[in-house]
Order: structure tokens, then sequence, then C-alpha cells
């Protein structure tokens, strides 16, 4: 049941509302793993990081079952480095620095013992390096899974559309969805987006849940309304995670299975909003998220007498 997480592993420098942190670390497969070691082991990290990235957290990882012989630790170099300020609807945000460092010269090797594993997430990472990964695995996984952003939609739109061809499962967000899609309308850039290679597709929208997208089929997971969102940053990665975790665990890639993996991916989404960086990803018990999941089903169940 080993899933590989390919991401970066950062330091964040985040601004919202109610705070400011100079320095945390962060990261999209830093996300990823925390959120969906939670429901499977192996995690097999592919990353890599400056001679600046903290011991503790690779410890931290590991005690949680991520692996990481295929995470490159850069001597006299620095991790990857990003910055945000969010707006005041918690919704939006802008980047403020992306500074690639180690990234820029990352060249991903997929160690020997990660060879076999049933299931791949692609995390938000230049989209060449995504392609690198699936290349060298001699067996292709049950499920590709790729979660990627605007910066790379503008910067390097044709390798991420030929990483489109090659993967199951696309995850974006709604203003991502209608940039690569050129239409307003979600439905209208599902349809464009599949028809460039994904069978399936999952549109986040934040706050306001997120939708599953399968030939003319859609599911809608709500995200849990939370008096207080405090820091929103990994979000969209512990999404990522939660729901690969639940499709790895389950061992089943079928629609329906997908649409509880979307609701455990709100799940994970909402506990990582609460706290700034992946602090409550670190926290949860089983019971919590227990508990969570049974707040999400009563937020959707009701009965109805059709007319
Ligand atoms: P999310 O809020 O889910 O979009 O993820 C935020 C995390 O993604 C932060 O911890 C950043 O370090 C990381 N990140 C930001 N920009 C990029 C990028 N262009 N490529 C890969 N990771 C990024």
């Amino acid at each position: 049941m080993s899933v590989i997480a390919l991401g970066t592993m950062a330091f964040d420098a985040i601004e919202t509302p109610f705070g400011k942190i100079d320095k945390i670390v962060g990261g999209s497969a830093t996300y990823v793993a925390y959120a969906a070691s939670h429901l499977v082991k192996p995690i097999l990290q592919i990353s890599i990081v400056g001679e600046d990235f903290p011991k503790e957290e690779m410890e931290e990882l590991k005690k949680r079952g991520v692996q990481l012989d295929g995470v490159e630790i850069v001597a006299g170099k620095k991790s990857f480095f990003w910055s945000g300020k969010y707006h005041l609807d918690m919704n939006t945000r802008d980047t403020l620095v992306t500074d690639l460092n180690v990234l820029a010269d990352f060249d991903p090797v997929v160690p020997e013992s990660y060879q076999g594993a049933e299931f791949l997430m692609l995390g938000n990472l230049m989209p060449g390096l995504q392609i690198s990964v699936i290349n060298q695995l001699r067996k292709r996984p049950k499920l590709i899974v790729l979660d990627t952003m605007n910066f790379w939609m503008e910067t390097t739109l044709d390798d991420l559309k030929k990483a489109l061809t090659l993967i199951d499962v696309l995850l974006i967000n709604d203003s991502e969805a209608r940039f690569l899609s050129g239409e307003f309308s979600l439905v209208k850039a599902a349809k464009i987006i599949m028809e460039m290679g994904p069978k399936y597709l999952i549109i986040k929208k934040g706050e306001h849940g997120a939708l599953l997208f399968h030939e003319n089929h859609v599911f809608f997971a709500p995200a849990l309304p939370l008096e207080d969102v405090f820091d929103p940053t990994g979000a969209g990665d512990a999404f990522a995670g939660g729901f690969i975790g639940h499709i790895a665990r389950t061992k089943d890639i079928s629609f329906d299975n997908m649409k509880t993996g979307i609701i455990v991916g709100s799940a994970m989404a909402s506990f990582c909003v609460e706290k700034f960086g992946p602090q409550r990803l670190k926290e949860i018990t089983k019971q919590e998220i227990d508990v969570r999941l049974a707040e999400f089903v009563q937020l959707v169940n009701f009965d109805i007498d059709l007319v």
C-alpha cells in the first residue's frame, strides 16, 4: 500500500490578517506526507532540501512512517523558500517571493526501494520533474494524482500539458481551472481539462468545498464551516494527502471511493488551516479525525421527499 509523494520541502513566510510568521517549515510534499501518514504507511518521499532544513523535522516525518531515501540534502545550499500574504477573505493570496534555491538544480532520482509503489502523488512542483518521476517507475502505479498551481501554468505550460497526458487525477483550484481551460464555467472547464488527459478532475474551491468530475458525473464535497481559519497554507496539499491516503488505504480506485476520498481530503484540509504551518496535522489523533469525518457526514446528510 505504499505511496510515493513528490514535492517541495521548504521554508515559508506567511502573513494572514491574524498573524505573521517569518520562517516556518512548509512545502507541498511536507504537507502531503503529514496528512497521508495518518491513513497509510509507508509514504515514500521524493524531494530536495538545503543543509538548513531542520533535522528534527526529518526525524518527525520518519517517526510517522515517511521514508526519506528519496530526499536529497544539498550541502552549502538553501532550501526552497516561499512567501505569501492572504487577503481578508483567506481564500485568496498573493505570492510575495518564490526562491527556488536547491530546487533550481533538482533532478529527482527514484530510489530502487521505491520501485513497485502502487500509488503516486505528484505534489506541486515543476511539471518536468513530475514527468521524470513517472518515467522512472518501471511499473505504472495503480493511480497517479497530480497537483499543480498557476505558477507552473504561467511558466511551464507545455510540460504541464504533457504531464496531464500521463496521469489519472488532476487536482487544481477554481481559478487555475479557469486559467487552464479559458472557460469561466467550471463545468465547461472540467470537460476541456479532462480532454487534456486526466480521467478525473478535482477542483478545490477553498472554503466552498471541492468538486470531483469524471465523464458526465460530478460530486461535491463541502468544506467544514470553521469559526476561525488561522492559516490556509498547505490546505491544498493536506487535501491531496488525505485523498491519496484514503485511496491507498482502501486500495479502491473507483469513482465512488474517490467521493469518500475528497471528503477525507476536506477533513485533512480543515485541520491544516487551524494553526500556522503543518503544526495541526502533526497533533491530530485518529479519534479527532473520526469525529471530524462524522461532522462531514452530518453536514450533508438530509432527507427529502421527491415532489
Ligand atoms: P498550498 O497552500 O496547498 O497551495 O501549499 C502551500 C505550500 O506550497 C507552501 O508550503 C509552499 O512552500 C509550497 N509552494 C509554494 N509555491 C510553490 C511552487 N511554485 N512549487 C511547489 N511548492 C510551492
